[in-house]
């Protein structure tokens, strides 16, 4: 244990986020950089419990306690081992995850959690400063070829595991760059692009092929796929939207959040001088109150929105923890994310217990107007109180309602006409055994397309275990470890 009286000390700390009003004129992450002494402290309320549930909380299974000790005895190059022998990717987590982990941990029963999540960030920072970070190539190779459809955090993580394993792995993405929902949904000030070109790097040294713009199922059959490959790691996401069919909805203006946000993504990376999309000078509406929501919110502020206003049927979720959601289950709160936070300095709302009844539009076929209604709910539905019917101006509408599972294109149609019904889940999501593996012999499942949109520390977690079941398939044994069996964990 760091100190055994570390969690009576020292509170829990997290550094600051940069001033609302310098931060919205770049596109950086929002965070200032956080002191050594400092990170020592929040390492150092860690109680090392003999029953670690922030084990239990992690999808991945991270060995916190262990790094939360290494780090309090300055032993940052045994902290990233020990960090990477669960995560194949702690930057990517340790700067977007939700922190189950944190809501599981054991000092937040009556006090505030370890910060699990600022270590881990730093733990990963620094190794890649030091040069810790290197390729690590096999040292033998099996002969053995897999494809990797998707390239977002499950198709990277299997891809690392079985390039690592020694087979030739070759990522196929249709996207013009790598990376699925870190490069093109997540923006820039909650992650900078850098950390995926970074680990990408290190992926290409050790041998991982990538193939962009390639669109499996039309580019490329699946029946060649399975021909040319001994085996196939589905990681498709599941990018299917969640749409609003109300009146209007097919007024120009109106868009959904994966449309809105990949072209903002774009001019980071250089491809457009603006966005095509643009909420400079509009009056934008964004519906839904979840992240994505939040991430719409962070993009329409720093291209200047006139206003914005963030709509959400659910009634406002409360600030601690009810008493049925107990720990260590994770709790559904209020949330005040950095966007949230632009916006309230910005003068923009967040609007609860409304559902959008209209959009109307202009004389030009644009979006000039939502109309919404107050609801009741959610019960046995949402009901509409009389009323309280209104319009708010609206030029930019982005829908950020969620997904609704896989896009069933060409390459799903194709897999599942060889398989038959038991292809899809009752969800429609790919339904997979509990060796990760589809009803097609050889095709494996991770992440989003297998468990629908979720996050990104089980599309990681998933993507190890796929590339575990995988490696037995191809060699009748293997020394990769399975984060999680698909079955055995609640959804976070
Ligand atoms: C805007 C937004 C913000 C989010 N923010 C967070 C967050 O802060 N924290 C968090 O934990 N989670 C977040 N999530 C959820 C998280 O991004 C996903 O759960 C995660 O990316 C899923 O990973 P995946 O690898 O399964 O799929 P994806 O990341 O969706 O990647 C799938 C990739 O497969 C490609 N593909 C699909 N079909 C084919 C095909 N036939 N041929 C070739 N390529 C194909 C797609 O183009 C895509 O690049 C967010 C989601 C969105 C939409
Ligand atoms: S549950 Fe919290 S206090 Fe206990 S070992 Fe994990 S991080 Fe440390």
């Amino acid at each position: 244990m760091a100190d055994p009286k570390g969690f009576l000390t020292h509170e829990r700390e997290l550094p600051a986020r940069r001033p609302v009003d310098v931060r919205i004129r770049d596109w950086r992450e929002v965070y200032q950089d956080f002191p050594k002494p400092e990170l020592t402290k929040q390492a150092a309320r860690c109680m090392d419990c003999g029953i670690p549930f922030c084990h239990n909380g992690c999808p991945l299974g991270n060995l916190i306690p262990e790094w939360n000790d290494l780090v309090y005895r300055d032993d940052w190059q045994e902290s990233i081992e020990r960090l990477h022998a669960t995560n194949n990717f702690p930057e990517f987590t340790g700067r977007l995850c939700p922190a189950p982990c944190e809501a599981a941990c054991v000092l937040g029963i009556n006090s505030d959690p370890v910060a699990i999540k600022r270590v881990e960030v730093e733990i990963i920072d620094r190794a890649f400063a030091e040069g810790w970070v290197t390729p690590r190539p096999p040292t033998s190779k099996t002969g053995k070829k897999v494809a990797v459809v998707g390239s977002g955090p499950a198709g990277l993580a299997a891809a690392q595991q079985l390039t690592r394993a020694g087979h030739d792995v070759v990522v196929f993405e249709r996207a013009d760059r790598i990376g699925g929902l870190l490069r093109y949904g997540i923006p820039e000030f909650k992650m900078e692009k850098r950390h995926i070109d970074r680990r990408l790097a290190q992926m290409r040294a050790e041998g991982t092929e990538f193939r962009t713009g390639v669109n499996v199922g039309v580019d490329i059959t699946a029946a060649r796929l399975r021909e040319e490959y001994d085996a196939i790691v589905l990681a498709g996401g599941a990018t299917q939207w969640r749409d609003l069919s109300v009146t209007g909805r097919d007024l120009g203006g109106i868009y959904q959040a994966m449309e809105y946000l990949p072209p903002s993504n774009k001019v980071q990376e250089g491809d457009y001088p603006v966005s095509p999309i643009s909420a400079e000078g509009k009056h934008v509406i964004v519906i839904g109150g979840g992240d994505t929501g939040a991430d719409c919110i962070g993009t329409a502020v720093r291209q200047g929105a006139a206003s914005i206003t963030q709509l959400e049927i659910m009634p406002r979720p409360p600030e601690t923890r009810p008493g049925s959601q107990p720990w260590p289950t994770f709790p559904m709160l209020f949330k005040m994310e950095s966007a949230h936070e632009e916006l309230a300095e910005g003068g923009g709302d967040r609007v609860y217990a409304v559902s959008t009844t209209e959009f109307v539009g202009d004389a030009d076929g644009n979006v000039r107007a939502l109309r919404l209604v107050e609801v009741e709910g959610p019960g046995a539905g949402f009901k509409p109180i009389p009323g309280t019917e209104r319009e708010i101006p609206a030029e930019l509408v982005a829908l950020s309602m969620g997904f609704v599972g896989p896009e069933k294109n060409g390459l799903l149609q194709e897999l599942a006409q060889t398989a038959g019904d038991e292809f899809f889940d009752a969800r429609g999501n790919v339904a997979r055994d509990k060796g990760y593996m589809s009803s097609v012999d050889g095709v494996f499942v991770a992440g989003d397309i297998g468990r629908g949109q979720s996050l990104i520390v089980w599309a990681i977690a998933e993507g190890r275990s796929a590339a575990s079941a995988a490696d037995r398939y191809l060699t009748g044994q293997t020394a990769l470890p399975v984060a999680i069996p698909p079955t055995a964990r609640p959804l976070v």
